[in-house]
């Protein structure tokens, strides 16, 4: 077999366990409109092209793509950042995301999945140990935040296995888990996508701040501050606290 020289800069860290290569796959129900983010040299491919149709991939090094296309016969793959691609001019109906994520941008492409969410039905990811726990945090843990609030709205997520640096060539200096998700019913959570996550991300801007003091440059009346909510920290809200608060706010900002 032909080795890659793995490139720091795209976050390759190649998985080798056979055994956690297939669970990942196994744990991603969709069977069709599949897209592989940054599918190397096709550790997870393999098994994803097993009874599933319509699997696209997406990889940014030229390398990998010659790779997968000596390997594999009737691919689809796009050489391009996953940043940067339109989905829609991908898929034509709603899709699933599967992914070994290059560490890196991972918060980056939860954003990305949340721009898409009505389009995203299923997550299944491969990351930061730390990240993944944020994911799939509920209120009240330390590491609950940002992501993990507007994430949630969205998907119920799951956190299924944690894989040590040795499974991986070469090893990550983290660990790493699998998580999924799932898109949930919520649609329309009463104000703009982009509102909610001004007013969250505003919450947890110091962590230790109450919602009264981190919201104090939103100028909102003194009578509605007073309201208990305002006494807790951004960490101890969950979902539907901020769905709540936020449709409050924009209500008396009209
Ligand atoms: N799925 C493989 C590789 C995971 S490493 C395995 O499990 O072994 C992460 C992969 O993402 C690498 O192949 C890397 O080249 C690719 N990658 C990194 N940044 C990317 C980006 N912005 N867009 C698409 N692919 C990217």
């Amino acid at each position: 077999m032909i080795r890659i020289k793995t490139k720091k800069k795209f976050g390759q860290h190649f998985l080798k366990n056979e055994k956690i290569l297939h669970q990942i796959s196994l744990t991603h129900l969709n069977k069709k409109n599949i897209l592989e983010i940054g599918p190397g040299t096709g550790a997870l491919t393999k098994y994803l092209i097993i009874k599933r149709s319509n699997l696209v991939l997406i990889e940014i090094d030229s390398d990998c793509i010659n790779y997968i296309n000596k390997n594999f016969k009737n691919i689809k793959i796009i050489n391009d950042d996953i940043l940067q691609v339109n989905f829609l001019k991908i898929f034509k109906s709603k899709f699933s995301v599967i992914s070994n994520l290059p560490y890196n941008i991972s918060s980056q492409v939860f954003f990305k999945i949340l721009e898409y969410r009505d389009y995203i039905t299923e997550f299944t990811f491969l990351l930061q140990k730390e990240v993944a726990q944020r994911i799939c945090s509920n209120s009240g843990k330390k590491v609950y935040g940002i992501l993990s609030v507007l994430i949630q709205t969205f998907y119920k997520t799951d956190y299924i296995l944690e894989v040590g640096p040795k499974e991986f060539d070469p090893p990550p200096k983290v660990d790493s888990a699998l998580i999924t998700g799932l898109r949930n019913k919520t649609i329309n959570i009463g104000v703009s996508f982009n509102y909610f996550k001004k007013i969250v991300k505003q919450s947890f801007q110091n962590r230790r701040k109450t919602l009264r003091n981190s919201l104090k440059n939103l100028n909102l009346p003194k009578k509605f501050v007073s309201h208990s909510i305002f006494s807790k920290r951004a960490e101890q809200l969950d979902i539907k606290d901020f769905i709540w608060l936020t449709n409050q706010i924009k209500k008396i900002e009209k």
